[in-house]
C-alpha cells in the first residue's frame, strides 16, 4: 500500500461487505460539505460515518451530529475520536433505524437533514426505506453510485428510467449536483458516483389516493419492462380501460410520466372502491 492509500483508512482494513470505499480526496469532501451547507442547530444524521470523512467537517459546522454505523470497529474509534455530547452514535443498520422517530427525538419534526456516502450494496432499499420517513425531512444529500443517480432522475421515454425513478420523483425533487471519480476514494471503487440532492415534495402536490396501490401498480408496470402495458397491468385494467383513461395499451411503462402513474393509480384505488 502506498502512502496516498495509506492515510485515510490508516489500520482500519476496508469491509466490501459494508460497501466500505472511504473518502480521502478533499477537495471533493469540501465540495460536498458546501452542497450541503450545514447550520449549527441543523438536526442531522449522517449514515455510515466510516472513518469520519465527512463526520469531521460537518461537525466543524454544527453543534451536534447523529450518526448510524454498522461497523463495531468504526464505532470504537468514533466513539475515542468524538465527545459523545456532539456526536450521537446509533449502532446498527440503517435500514431498520426509524429516521422518523429520530426527528421528534431531536425537536427536528420535519426538518431532520439527512447526508452520507452511502453503502452501494444497499443503495436501493435504503432510499426506499428514507422515503417512509420523507414527511419528517428537511433534504437528503447522498453519494450514491452515478448509474443510480442517473436512474433516480432519468426522464420517461429514456433507459434509465424506471420503477426507482418514478418512486422517487413521486416523492422528492431530486438533483444530480456532480460527479465523483473513483480516485477520491481509498479503496478505489470502480465505477463513478455522484453527489444527489433530495427534497421531500410537499404533502399536497402528491396526489396518489392510496400509495400502496400506487406502488404495487409502477412496480407492475415495470416488472418486464419490454411487456406491453395491457399485459403488466392487467390485474387492474382491460385493454379497453387504459385506452377509455388515454393510455395506449400497446405503450410500455418506460414511456408514461409520474403523473400517468398517479392518475392510473388513483383510477385503481376508485375502481376497487366500486367492486
Ligand atoms: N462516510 C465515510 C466516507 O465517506 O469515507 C464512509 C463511507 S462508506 C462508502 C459506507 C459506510 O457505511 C461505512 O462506514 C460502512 O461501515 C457503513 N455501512 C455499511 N452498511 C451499513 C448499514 N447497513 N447501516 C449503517 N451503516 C452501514
Amino acid at each position: 500500500m502506498n502512502a496516498a492509500n495509506a492515510s485515510p483508512t490508516g489500520s482500519h482494513r476496508a469491509r466490501k461487505r459494508f460497501g466500505q470505499n472511504f473518502l480521502q480526496d478533499q477537495g471533493i469532501i469540501q465540495d460536498i460539505i458546501a452542497a450541503i451547507a450545514p447550520q449549527a442547530n441543523d438536526g442531522m444524521v449522517e449514515i455510515g460515518p466510516g472513518l469520519a470523512a465527512l463526520t469531521k467537517p460537518l461537525l466543524d459546522h454544527l453543534d451536534t451530529l447523529h450518526v448510524v454505523e454498522i461497523d463495531r470497529d468504526l464505532i470504537a474509534r468514533l466513539k475515542q475520536r468524538f465527545p459523545a455530547t456532539r456526536l450521537h452514535i446509533h449502532e446498527g443498520d440503517a435500514l431498520a433505524f426509524d429516521f422518523a422517530a429520530l426527528a421528534q427525538q431531536i425537536h427536528s419534526p420535519g426538518r431532520l437533514r439527512i447526508v452520507g456516502n452511502l453503502p452501494y450494496n444497499i443503495s436501493t432499499p435504503l432510499l426506499f426505506h428514507l422515503a417512509r420517513a420523507a414527511d419528517q425531512v428537511q433534504d437528503m444529500h447522498f453519494m450514491l453510485q452515478k448509474e443510480v443517480v442517473e436512474r433516480m432522475v432519468a426522464a420517461p421515454g429514456t433507459a434509465a428510467y424506471g420503477r426507482l425513478s418514478v418512486m422517487l420523483q413521486y416523492r422528492f425533487y431530486m438533483d444530480l449536483l456532480f460527479i465523483v471519480p473513483p480516485s477520491a476514494f481509498s479503496p478505489a471503487p470502480k465505477v463513478d458516483s455522484a453527489i444527489v440532492r433530495m427534497v421531500p415534495r410537499p404533502p399536497a402536490e402528491l396526489g396518489a389516493k392510496d400509495e400502496e396501490l400506487f406502488a404495487q401498480l409502477v412496480g407492475a408496470a415495470f416488472s418486464q419492462r419490454r411487456k406491453m402495458l395491457r399485459n403488466t397491468l392487467d390485474a387492474f385494467f382491460s385493454a379497453d380501460e387504459l385506452v377509455a383513461q388515454g393510455i395506449q395499451a400497446t405503450a410500455r411503462a418506460e414511456e408514461l410520466a409520474l403523473a400517468d402513474f398517479v392518475h392510473l393509480a388513483n383510477r385503481a384505488a376508485a375502481k376497487a372502491q366500486h367492486t
